[in-house]
């Protein structure tokens, strides 16, 4: 491979995080199931655990001494990470709410800070803990435009997701790094992926992933992972550490295959989506598609800060409620789901479900569905979406289209 020149993502995501395996004698990624290891002798024993329990790295000739301190294989899943985020290490969690809520602690807890600043529209979830104050945090929900105003002495850290769960909605993130000057900025880099977007490129301290989602792309994995610089991530493995969020192996292990396919799949899901767009903003049903760049991306955001637009849509339904309700279960191609990134398409209603813990002045509003575009044929899905637009439109008239929403109260 050259020195000289940096390889392309699509090279980086098949190679990445395997250079050990030659002197392994392996060719396919090891799975190393071991909870804990032998210990060389009490010296350098000791010394492994207090460098990992501290976040560091294990020694050379130490022990992994533990499974909660050090793993191989999610490691080496770390280490592809860091390579695709152009970050120099990545810290994998069970989840990602385990890892929002080690870059929460890591960043208030003992550091005596415990304000942090979070620019809505935000994943259901995030926004749930922020705002319940479960960790000891106290939010400021905000504008990206308001980021600069609401920092305190005491703020801790930034959160941002740019696209926004559900509306797609973007943040400029150099705008946002700018505006919270000393603080650090953690986007919630989900929707993008590696692929079409790199958080730390533009001053982000930290991109955040649910893995769940694209970069394990086969709905079979929970997996949060974050990357950041090494110090950063000395202190997310030190929350680790202590309070066990761990990736298991085997998800490590699908999620580094998952890797390899990761450009593949968001390219052919990307050109699905963009297909369906077309088709959605001309059909009577649909009162506005949300997809990134469609309103011409006047502050050029997408052109700055992003490779592509990806594979989620947002659409809202002009029979209110009760028609966006009726769509969801009307599909038959599309499976009626939370979650999304997989390689078949799921669709749902983020007021009633994902976004349901969010405050009702920011949930989003009860006409909206959110469409996860899958590797399914493109014609095959608008089919199945036309169909359903039939059957709810000759429902709807039967029943008088009532646009009312109990979840939006
Ligand atoms: C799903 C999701 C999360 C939470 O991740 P889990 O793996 O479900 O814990 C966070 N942010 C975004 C944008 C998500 O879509």
């Amino acid at each position: 491979m050259t020195d000289q020149r940096p390889l392309h993502p699509d090279t980086v995501a098949v190679h990445s995080g395997r250079g050990d395996l030659a002197d392994l004698g392996v060719h396919a990624l090891p799975i190393d199931l071991s909870t804990t290891n032998p210990l060389p002798d009490i010296e350098r024993g000791g010394d492994s655990y207090e460098a990992m329990a501290g976040g560091g790295r294990p020694i050379a000739d130490g022990s992994l001494v533990y499974a909660r301190l050090w793993n191989p294989t999610v490691a080496r899943f770390e280490d592809a990470l860091a390579e695709m985020e152009h970050a120099e290490a990545a810290v994998a969690f069970s989840s990602g709410m385990a890892a929002m809520t080690a870059v929460i602690l890591a960043h208030t807890g003992a550091t005596g800070k415990h304000h942090v600043v979070a620019v809505r529209p935000l994943y259901g979830g995030t926004d749930h803990l922020l705002g319940s104050g479960l960790l000891g945090t106290e939010t400021t929900f905000c504008h990206p435009s308001e980021v600069g105003v609401s920092i305190r002495q005491d703020t801790a850290l930034v959160i941002v997701e740019t696209p926004a769960n559900p509306t797609l909605e973007l943040v400029d993130i150099a705008e946002v790094v700018a505006a919270a000057g000393d603080v650090p900025v953690v986007v919630d880099n989900t929707f993008a992926t590696p692929i079409l977007q790199n958080p730390l490129d533009h001053g982000a301290a930290m991109s955040l992933h649910s893995a769940t989602k694209y970069l394990g792309g086969h709905g079979d994995v929970i997996a949060g992972v974050v990357a950041c610089s090494e110090t950063t991530a000395e202190a997310l493995r030190r929350v680790r550490a202590v309070t066990g969020g761990l990736l298991h192996p085997l998800g490590a292990y699908l999620l580094h295959r998952g890797l390899t396919t990761l450009p593949v799949r968001m390219r052919q899901q990307q050109e699905n989506a963009q297909r369906i767009v077309q088709w959605l903003i001309d059909q009577p049903e649909v009162d506005e598609v949300f997809f990134p760049g469609l309103d011409g991306d006047p502050q050029g955001i997408v052109k700055r800060q992003m490779h592509g637009t990806g594979a989620m849509i947002a659409m809202r339904m002009r029979g209110g409620y009760s028609a966006a309700g009726a769509v969801a279960s009307a599909v038959s191609l599309f499976t009626h789901a939370v979650s999304l990134g997989g390689v078949d398409s799921l669709i749902q209603h983020p007021a009633a479900l994902t976004h349901r813990p969010v405050p009702a002045d920011a949930r989003p509003d009860a006409d909206v569905l959110r469409l996860s575009i899958g590797l399914e044929n493109a014609d095959d899905l608008i089919a199945d979406l036309a169909q359903a637009f039939t059957r709810v439109g000759s429902g709807a008239q039967a029943s008088g289209a009532a646009t009312a929403s109990p979840a939006q109260g």
